[in-house]
């Protein structure tokens, strides 16, 4: 490997999902300090793997030589609400009927969470997770405030690359959160547990790539989102007082994304993911998913089981009601389980009596039973909001968030043809 592959592969290392937790781990911090780890949040939010020229280097070398063919369609699946799991309608549009939706929705007012949910991809059977998920249609990133869009801009429009940027529902001056969709040559096949992770390996390199050439601070890209049972939301105002969600869309050429992977040193995939796909799929679990039978049937999940089920942590039902999970702090671990074991009863989750149903969780490592909201705050923050937004309509089946959107009434829910279901 050469000298800037290897400083690829180490700033891809220094900005994967567990790179936080192992810069703790470095530091001796002891994750139950919560003052401790908040300081140490913002001392790692500064660093800077992705500002370097060589990695730079490498990430521009790449994505020049994987320039795919013009764009034309572009297949998503869309779920109404993001709290529905399952119904995902299968939508196909042109490059341009996908950019039409987004400018729609992005006048439309949503509070955080809520509204439209999709992904790019080819759905078996409707049900949001990976089980269902067959193909990957195109690769969406997520920055939230670690840098602003135009330098990648700039890349982009020197390439002649076709890609969809809007700014997030959270964004705000002096705080810029935007995320970028690049439609892909070909489809990425996950239909397997093999391909997820040939997918989220895939996610990580592009991620490197593009957080470098945006020249993001931190660890660029959210790495948290590299599952393909994740939900996008299309980028919405939080109230009406908010001006209407930037929305900028280039024609162009895909991404051809095997191209990319063949100009990157070899694909490093963290332990976490792989125990996360490979220990889920062997764990007796339904085959739709990592989504336990309690999720839904009478007895209602705690927040926890639906936070480690959100996140794709969630291992099998052991006895007395307790779950086996994946530790947040795996990697903190002095033996962090390695790749393609499933989660161990070391560390477990249980129901709670108590009304508020939160869950108890337990690790037989050094982590001990740190506290709900401590557990909750190591888990991917999307993965926790949709879990309490769950648990809010398991415990109140009346009030169900709602409206979850407002538009306009005159206005098509989707372009006409965008809706799968035709009309
Ligand atoms: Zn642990």
């Amino acid at each position: 490997m050469n000298a800037e592959f290897a400083r690829f592969a180490a700033a891809q290392a220094q900005t994967d999902r567990q790179a936080f937790n192992r810069f703790l781990a470095s530091k001796g911090l002891n994750v139950a300090d919560a003052v401790s780890k908040e300081r140490a949040k913002q001392e790692f939010m500064s660093l800077t793997p992705l500002l370097d020229d060589g990695v730079a280097g490498v990430a521009h070398q790449a994505l020049a030589g994987a320039v795919g063919p013009p764009v034309t369609s572009i297949t998503s699946t869309v779920w109404k609400r993001v709290d529905m799991t399952h119904g995902g309608i299968p939508c196909v549009g042109t490059w341009a009927e996908y950019g039409a939706w987004h400018l729609m929705l992005a006048q439309a007012v949503a509070a955080k969470g809520e509204g439209i949910a999709y992904s790019p991809s080819v759905n078996r059977d409707g049900h949001r997770c990976n089980a269902s998920t067959v193909q990957m249609t195109a690769l969406i990133l997520d920055d939230d405030g670690t840098g602003d869009w135009f330098t990648l801009w700039a890349v982009l429009m020197s390439l002649g690359l076709a890609a969809l940027g809007h700014r997030s529902g959270g964004h705000r001056e002096g705080l810029p959160k935007w995320r970028m969709v690049f439609p892909l040559a070909a489809p990425f096949d996950t239909s397997t547990p093999e391909s997820v992770l040939a997918w989220r390996s895939a996610y990580a390199s592009a991620r490197t790539v593009f957080g470098a050439l945006a020249g993001l601070v931190g660890p660029g890209f959210d790495p948290a989102t590299d599952g393909p049972h994740h939900p996008w939301y299309p980028g919405s105002r939080r109230s009406l007082a908010d001006s209407p969600r930037e929305v900028l869309q280039t024609h162009g050429a895909t991404l051809n994304l095997a191209a990319l992977l063949a100009r990157l040193p070899p694909p490093l995939l963290h332990q976490g993911a792989v125990q996360r796909e490979v220990g889920l799929s062997h764990s007796g679990l339904p085959p739709r998913g990592p989504l336990p039978a309690s999720l839904e049937g009478d007895q209602a999940a705690s927040l926890l089981e639906l936070a480690f089920s959100e996140a794709g942590m969630l291992g099998r039902r052991l006895r007395e009601g307790k779950l086996a999970v994946i530790c947040p702090w795996n990697q903190s671990h002095t033996t962090p389980l390695p790749s393609g074991l499933e989660a161990s009863s070391s560390t477990i989750i249980w129901p709670s009596t108590s009304a508020a149903n939160l869950g108890g969780f337990s690790c037989a490592h050094s982590c001990g039973s740190p506290s709900v909201e401590l557990v909750l705050d190591a888990l991917p923050s999307d993965a926790v909001w949709r879990a309490r937004q769950r648990h809010i309509g398991a415990d109140r089946p009346g009030a169900r968030f709602s409206p979850r959107i407002e538009i306009d009434p005159r206005l098509p829910l989707l372009p006409v043809h965008l809706n799968g279901l035709g009309h």
